[in-house]
């Protein structure tokens, strides 16, 4: 097992940085948790389902949130089949495959967003495998725009607040959700400086890489996690790569299930420099900072109703999806979309038709294809995206 060995402080380099992430997120047992539940006895980690989980409260109530993105295509599945039906995503099935595998048995309770029907049946059914268990479904609001959401949600978040401290035994502090929305503004600020280097200079902070660095606070305490990302600024900073020429695209459809992170190097190498994406985007999900005065719960609420990226699953209220994306793809100059759907993901495949429609009507190029966690060959996506990375290259030289 894997002692939590505070890695970051000793990367000498970029490379030993990244490579020991990406071990980490390669690791959905969570050998990493499993250590850090051993060096604080009693204390409680709590999985938190994608998209978004308030974390924050999690932290409060002295807990160690842990993202659950299913098997990462390290589990086979040989339960969970008898359990979900096989036509839903793999993260669903593999995540409560980890479940009734033991594979986590480290865990103490699972937090479940109201994301989609996906979701809400892996509530039931992990409640109903683990009847002993904390398990709870949080209702996020829907029509973000009513004045009545805020006051629903808030108390939702206290439902949350209030079953973690009967979890736990101990109250959980309007200071200490203070304390906690602090560290985890100061981790978004954090990932927003990663995500803007990496869009003004693709090549030298590649794809992957940020994406490992950025996956490791899924298993680390968020204020480690803010430590590693302070060090990963700098490495990356002297990581000088060659420039080359790229076709610059945003990537959708991957806010919940993973791809491989095969798949992410194959476009890559096929010349697609992603510069803009909404994958693990639970993690940046408040686009300004969170109010770090006053009622924290009502800060929270206020964040999600108004502040909030947008993907399938929240709602956009008054704001539109499409024109969103076109904004973004004016902001960072992107010469494509691509739409990378899990395989069964109704929400993301819904999605992907509204925006292709609006996107083809600016004249912006789309490639679209589907992807699994297992998935082992990626030569039909090699070839479609290097096709679509010479028609766009051609077009603009034009
Ligand atoms: S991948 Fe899609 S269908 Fe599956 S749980 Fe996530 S949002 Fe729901």
């Amino acid at each position: 097992m894997e002692p939590l060995n505070f890695f970051w402080e000793e990367a000498k380099s970029w490379d030993e940085l990244v490579e020991k992430c990406r071990t980490l997120w390669l690791d959905p047992a969570g050998s990493t948790v499993r250590a850090w539940k051993q060096q604080h006895p009693g204390e409680k980690a709590i999985g938190c389902f994608p998209v978004y989980t308030p974390q924050e409260l999690l932290v409060a109530a002295g807990c160690l949130p842990v993202s659950l993105f299913g098997g990462r295509g390290q589990v086979e599945i040989d339960h969970a089949d008898s359990h979900i039906q096989s036509f839903v995503c793999s993260i669903a099935r593999s995540t409560l495959e980890l479940g009734l595998a033991g594979h986590i048995d480290w865990l103490d309770g699972f937090v479940v967003p109201s994301i989609c029907d996906v979701a809400r049946n892996l509530s039931g059914i992990w409640q109903h495998n683990f009847p002993k268990g904390f398990v709870l479904y949080l209702h996020l609001p829907q029509n973000v725009d009513s004045a009545a959401a805020g006051t629903y949600y808030r108390g939702e978040l206290e439902r949350l607040r209030d079953s973690l401290a009967t979890l736990t035994g101990r109250p959980v502090s309007d200071e200490a959700v203070r304390r906690a929305i602090r560290v985890y503004n100061r981790n978004r600020a954090l990932l927003a400086e990663l995500f803007e280097r990496r869009a003004a200079r693709p090549a030298q902070w590649p794809v992957v890489h940020v994406y490992a660095l950025a996956a490791a606070g899924n298993l680390l305490p968020r204020q480690e996690h803010n430590r590693l990302l302070e060090r990963a600024l700098v490495l990356g900073d002297a990581n000088l790569c060659p420039q080359r020429d790229v076709v610059r695209v945003a990537l959708r459809g991957a806010f919940c299930e993973q791809p491989p992170l095969e798949l992410l190097e194959v476009l890559e190498e096929a010349g697609c420099a992603v510069v803009d994406d909404d994958l693990q985007i639970g993690a940046r999900f408040f686009l300004a900072p969170v109010a770090e005065a006053g009622d924290p719960l009502m800060a929270l609420a206020d964040a999600y109703r108004h502040r909030t990226v947008l993907t399938p699953v929240n709602n956009p209220g008054r704001r539109s999806r499409s024109d969103d994306l076109l904004r973004r793809c004016q902001e960072k100059a992107l010469q494509g979309i691509i739409f990378a759907s899990p395989k069964f993901c109704e929400p993301a495949l819904y999605d992907s038709v509204l925006l292709k429609r609006a996107l083809e009507g600016a004249g912006l190029p789309v490639l679209e294809f589907e992807y699994e966690e297992k998935m082992t060959v990626f030569e039909t996506v090699r070839m479609q995206a290097e096709t679509f990375v010479e028609s766009i290259l051609f077009f603009s030289e034009r």
